[in-house]
């Protein structure tokens, strides 16, 4: 004897429903079935939006009850050929129009009572079985329709009606063996007085239960429309996978803490009489689904399945007069049951100063008025503080039996919510160590399952969500590098590189779930929101996504100004724009630490040498203990690049343009040829060496006349020709010694500066050719100084600084 309740995600369509036929015509040739049936998909929410509509006096309602109507007339005909089409019909006709009436009554009283709604509510589960059943009967299954009015005795408590379990077990017993296939509506059954009533909104599962335990079935099947109880809910957590056995202890726990795939009230009676419940997918038998038993297995580590529930609340008493005396959550806790309040989670330190309770949002102000009562005198006299109250909270849940044999699951828990910025507003671990329950922000929830479970299920990948700010030669070419290597990122490495976001100077473009690489040009240019710093940030910031990264392609201000906002809110940045490593010193170290607070790092390996490894090399060498004694560099690509090319034979103009053709120079080439942008990375350079100095503190011996600099970047090309004299005149002299020009950047004794030398061809500096730089580090331990030499300007090595940042965030744990 096997029970199996279908609910309304399997039965959407007729075609649905004749595939459910199949399998019932299969299974009943072997096997005594009982089949429970909710409404077709929908039909319950739409009953009660017409209840409602009609209670407001809105004659839409009709439009609604004509739909209903449509649908099941639909569903006759397709389901019941004839000749018993007309006499089904009439059946299900006369039903649809006792609906509409009943729709009719509650129109003209403008009144919906819970009662009448339960009686309007219950014709959604009679449609659906009378159809299903006959067209089960005209397929060759010896089927019974069965009445659940009959069977299931219920208190009045009408819409969440609770059950005698004795007398309906009893009902239930006597239809033992009267078919091949009993048939019977879920979710509804009736009071002592003969009155409809239902069993709360998902109530099948319950009904199918009580009918397993009155058959004394050996399982129980739940056919759905997904591969089992998964390890999340699939609608929030894209990668939740189905858990092939549960303890029921753990169902339950999950379904209390919001999973919606079992009704709650469901597990107790399985419990009990040790019913099995296997939960199938309806549109794929084949898969095996979830088998839910006494049995509790550690077959997919010690954390089963994450859940959540919104909607919630926290009242919290508090107070010196509570410490040490007993009695106060006593009568907290009766003051609520007795107004059928009821509590969802507790906290309370152990210093009993305060005690937290999670309640639903619609109960708090019930909740405040009854403690506000029952504590009066309390308040009064000042031994407990005004009652406090938060709501727009959620609870989410870990959840497994085997939790308790392993430790670092909470601290697991709290890392990886507290890394992605998620505010832990009150925890509670039951005693049993089952379900590890933390309160956090309702908007929140959608990150907070992602990471936990990331964390706790899909640890071979580690996703890193990239917004893409600036997408000029560095940003553009950033985003080629990982288009190509994303899939080999994900499958050799299992590094899961996500680009969730755009922006150029016009448009912002985003995609949670990735934007395609292949195309982004055109959605960019598409996109109707408008680039501004705070829209940048506020997308960001809202798409509330973990372990996520702004990456700033940009040689922006107002952009690196974003930083700080980002960083206090757990987004990490990574930076090829130096304006915010090379602010001021303030700025520097409110950035560094905001990233440490926030467990999010600020990268910005590119602003020193493009992709070589400067600055972490220089930050390995200080946290070990070394100290720099002192650096000499060359860190201009463009510079460098610029002194290489320029001889005798060609003007100092033709070089600087070439250089910018190159794409070696800053936008602005001022910025290079000032001196300025080397200044920025000896600076940034001698603060991670432990200095505190800020750009003033950096002599810069300009080689260009000030009167140059001025005006648009055309003008400053104009005056070039006015400077090509005192820029020849330095070459000879260099080259009659046999020296090279090089700009170079210098620090020792704390202090540094940047200029034009001529260096002998002896000096290690001599030979740096093309756009490379090189950097000399003497430290206490080097005292030969360690080089590092390469390329150092050009938008491929630049990205790839970059890329690299970005494969270091999604490598931290
Ligand atoms: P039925 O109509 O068959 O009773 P429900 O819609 O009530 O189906 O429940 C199935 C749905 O529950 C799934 O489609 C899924 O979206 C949702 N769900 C929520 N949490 C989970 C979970 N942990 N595992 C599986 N499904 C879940
Ligand atoms: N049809 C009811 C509902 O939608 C009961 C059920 O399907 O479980 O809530
Ligand atoms: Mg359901």
């Amino acid at each position: 004897m096997h029970v199996l309740k279908f609910g309304g995600s399997s039965l959407a369509t007729p075609e649905s429903i004749k595939r459910i036929a199949e399998i019932l015509k299969d299974r009943s040739e072997n096997d005594q079935l009982l089949v429970v049936l909710s409404a077709f998909g929908g039909i319950t929410n739409e009953l009660i939006r017409a209840g409602e509509e009609a209670a407001q006096g809105l004659a839409s309602y009709r439009s609604i009850t004509q739909q209903i109507r449509d649908r099941h007339q639909q569903a006759v005909l397709e389901l019941i050929p004839s000749p018993a089409t007309d006499a089904i019909m009439n059946e299900v006709k006369l039903m649809l129009s006792e609906l509409e009436e009943t729709c009719y009554g509650v129109y003209l009283l403008r009144e919906l009572s819970l009662k009448t709604k339960d009686d309007l509510v219950s014709y959604g589960e009679r449609l659906s079985t009378k159809i299903i059943c006959n067209h089960l009967k005209f397929i060759g299954v010896d089927t019974l329709e069965l009445d659940s009015r009959k069977n299931i005795l219920t208190d009045d408590e009408y819409t969440c009606a609770k059950v005698n379990r004795e007398v309906t077990s009893k009902n239930i017993a006597a239809w033992k063996g009267k078919a091949q296939c009993l048939v019977a509506q879920g979710f509804i059954g009736s009071t002592q007085d003969g009155n409809t009533t239902t069993l709360g909104r998902g109530g099948s599962d319950y009904s199918a239960a009580l009918y397993a335990e009155g058959l004394g079935a050996v399982q129980f099947e739940k056919w759905t429309d997904v591969h089992g109880m998964m390890t999340s809910d699939p609608r929030i957590v894209k990668t939740a996978k189905p858990i092939s056995t549960m303890s029921y202890w753990e169902a339950m726990e999950l379904c209390h803490f919001g999973a919606k795939i079992i009704y709650p009230p469901t597990i107790h009676p399985l419990i009990e009489k040790n019913i099995a419940l296997v939960i199938k997918n309806t549109f794929y038998p084949e898969v095996s689904g979830t088998v839910i038993s006494a049995e509790s297995s550690n077959d997919n580590g010690p954390v089963k399945g994450l859940s959540s529930i919104g909607g919630m609340s926290l009242v919290t008493l508090s107070g010196s007069g509570m410490i040490g005396i007993p009695g106060f959550s006593r009568r907290l806790f009766t003051a609520l049951s007795y107004n059928k309040i009821s509590v969802a989670l507790i906290t309370q330190a152990s210093s009993e100063h305060t005690i937290t309770v999670g309640i639903e949002d619609p109960l708090l102000t019930d909740a405040l008025k009854v403690l506000n009562e029952e504590f009066e005198y309390d308040l009064e006299r000042g031994t407990l503080d005004a009652i406090q109250t938060e709501s727009g909270l959620a609870i989410i849940a870990l959840v497994g039996d085997q939790m308790r044999h392993h430790t670092g699951i909470a601290g697991k828990a709290f890392h990886t919510l507290g890394r992605n910025g998620v505010n832990i507003r009150a925890i509670a671990q039951g005693s049993s160590e089952r379900n590890i329950s933390i309160v956090i922000e309702a908007p929140d929830v959608g990150k907070s399952l992602s990471a936990l479970h990331e964390a706790f299920f899909d640890e071979e990948i580690r996703r890193v969500n990239v917004f893409a700010v600036g997408v000029g030669n560095v940003g553009g070419e950033l985003l080629n590098q990982i288009q190509s290597q994303q899939s080999s990122l994900l499958n050799d490495r299992n590094i899961d590189v996500r680009v969730v976001g755009i922006s150029n100077s016009k448009n912002i473009l985003t995609d949670p779930n990735g934007i395609d690489l292949n195309q982004w040009k055109e959605a960019l240019s598409s996109s109707e929101v408008p680039t501004s710093p705070e829209n940048i940030q506020q997308t960001i910031i809202g798409m509330k996504l973990r372990n996520s990264v702004m990456v700033d392609n940009t040689a922006s201000e107002s952009i690196s100004a974003t930083y700080k906002h980002l960083l206090s809110r757990s987004i990490s940045v990574a930076a090829s724009n130096k304006i915010a490593a090379s602010g001021s010193i303030e700025d520097y170290k409110t950035l560094k630490k905001l990233a440490l607070t926030y467990s999010a790092p600020f990268l910005y390996e590119t602003n020193v040498g493009a992709g070589l490894p400067i600055i972490d090399t220089l930050q390995n060498i200080v946290s070990s203990g070394d100290q720099v004694v002192s650096i000499q560099a060359i860190l201009s690509g463009s510079l460098n690049f610029i002194f290489n090319v320029f001889h005798e034979n060609c003007t100092f103009k033709s070089v600087v343009q070439e250089a910018m053709k190159q794409g070696f120079t800053e936008p602005d080439p001022r910025i290079d040829l000032s001196g300025v942008d080397v200044q920025r990375k000896i600076l940034i350079l001698a603060r991670e060496a432990g200095l505190e100095l800020e750009m003033s503190d950096i002599e810069n011996v300009p080689f260009l006349g000030e009167e140059s600099m001025k005006g648009s970047v055309e003008d400053f090309l104009n005056a070039l020709d006015g400077e090509e004299n005192r820029m020849q005149e330095r070459w000879a002299e260099a080259s009659a010694k046999v020296h090279r020009l090089k700009y170079m950047a210098k620090f020792e004794d704390g202090k540094a500066s940047v200029g034009l030398h001529s260096v002998a061809a002896d000096h290690p500096f001599y030979s740096i050719s093309g756009s490379d730089n090189i950097v000399a580090l003497t430290t206490k331990r080097y005292a030969q100084p360690l080089i590092i030499q390469g390329a150092g300007a050009g938008a491929a090595v630049t990205a790839m600084g970059v890329f690299a940042n970005i494969i270091q965030l999604a490598n931290r744990r």
